[in-house]
């Protein structure tokens, strides 16, 4: 299966993604993640992107769409893909459609999880990331069992640079004006499978794969 997870900044795509790929035994591509890892290497995508990330800004088009068309080259996104966090533009979307059809890969599905704005300020800051894995827990709703600590490696849990309330303001304003907009451009092309993303965890994942199996 390939698949599109989309929602604003904080609307439990991570989350989610975490579970659906192991379900589903597919490949996770988040393009924050990779970011993440490229800062951490100190590449110099990382240090530009970073400039962009922590002033909660989009990463330029050409970047994006160069890193992610290389990810799904690669061998283990031919059982399937979740790409998560993009497309985030109309002109990332554009790309991403001529390189699946430039590959011959059809896109099962564009999972959309809706969270009114006014909830995303809480989860977001309080996000906690795994070091080691990425796992996504938070202080109130999804605590780990040992606070600091993650359950699924033992890694230790910190909070992303661009979860403070500034700069996840900026985030939430871009979502709106340059991101939304791709709801009905999915919806347009039929592909889109809107999920409530305001509920437990749990039934979120449950109303996905009822969607899935539709
Ligand atoms: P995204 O990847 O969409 O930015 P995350 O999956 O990292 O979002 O989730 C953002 C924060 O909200 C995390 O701290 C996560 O634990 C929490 N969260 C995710 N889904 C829910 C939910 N359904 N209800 C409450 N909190 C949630
Ligand atoms: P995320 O982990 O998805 O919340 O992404 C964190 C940050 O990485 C975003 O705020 C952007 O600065 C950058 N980023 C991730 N994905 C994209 C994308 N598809 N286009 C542009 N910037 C991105």
């Amino acid at each position: 299966m390939n698949l599109l997870i989309m929602g604003p900044p904080g609307a439990g795509k991570g989350t989610q993604a975490e579970v659906l790929v192991k379900e589903l035994n597919i490949t996770h591509i988040s393009t924050g993640d990779m970011f993440r890892a490229a800062i951490k290497e100190g590449t110099e995508m990382g240090k530009k992107a970073k400039e962009y990330m922590d002033a909660g800004q989009l990463v330029p088009d050409e970047v994006v769409v160069g890193m992610v068309k290389e990810r799904l080259a690669k061998p283990d996104c031919r059982n399937g893909f979740l790409l998560d966090g993009f497309p985030r533009t109309l002109a990332q979307a554009d790309a991403l459609s001529a390189t699946l059809a430039g590959m011959s890969i059809t896109l099962d599905g564009v999972i959309n999880i809706a969270v009114p704005r006014a909830k995303l300020m809480a989860r977001l800051t309080g996000r906690r990331i795994c070091r080691s894995c990425g796992a996504s827990f938070h202080v109130v709703f999804n605590p780990p069992q040992q606070e600091g600590v993650c359950d699924s490696c033992g890694g230790e849990l910190y909070q992303r640079d661009d979860d403070n309330e500034a700069t996840v303001g900026n985030r939430l304003d871009v979502y709106e004006a340059q991101t939304q907009p791709l709801i009905d451009y999915y919806a347009q092309k039929g592909q889109l499978i809107n999920i409530n993303g305001d509920q437990e965890i749990k039934q979120v994942l449950e109303d996905i794969l009822a969607n899935l199996r539709k």
